[in-house]
């Protein structure tokens, strides 16, 4: 059944809720992210390509995606970030500052521009 970052983030909280883990504070929330991240590394450390997992190891991988869009979600929502509103609103932007077809020396021009300048064309 398809579900929304909304839902997965309503899913995760309850979790948390019903465990008394709602309290987490931000520096274990972000701690907890970078943790798992580690775990997740550690499948693709020292490969200069995408491994091909079996079936077990993709479970494995996927646990550890999971585990950190769990703390990820957790934080978003307490933090009051709406992600599905930012995702739509950046988007767009994206587009603008990325087209499609840039080439090499109009990517590094707008690098460069903000190198110079500090100004996220994201952000104007
Ligand atoms: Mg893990």
């Amino acid at each position: 059944m398809p579900k929304s970052i909304q839902d997965l983030t309503d899913i995760v909280c309850a979790f948390a809720d019903e465990r008394g883990w709602a309290n987490n504070d931000p520096n274990q929330l972000i701690s907890s992210i970078l943790i798992e991240l580690g775990e997740l590394a550690e499948h693709y450390q020292w490969k200069s390509r995408f491994p091909e997992f079996d079936k077990q190891k993709k479970l494995e991988v996927g646990y550890e995606f999971v585990d950190i869009l769990f703390y990820l979600l957790q934080l978003a929502a307490k933090s009051g970030i709406d992600i599905e509103a930012a995702f739509d609103s950046k988007l767009p932007k994206l587009h603008a500052k990325f087209p499609v077809g840039q080439t090499d020396e109009e990517f590094e021009r707008t690098k460069e521009e903000y190198r110079r300048t500090g100004k996220n064309k994201l952000y104007s």
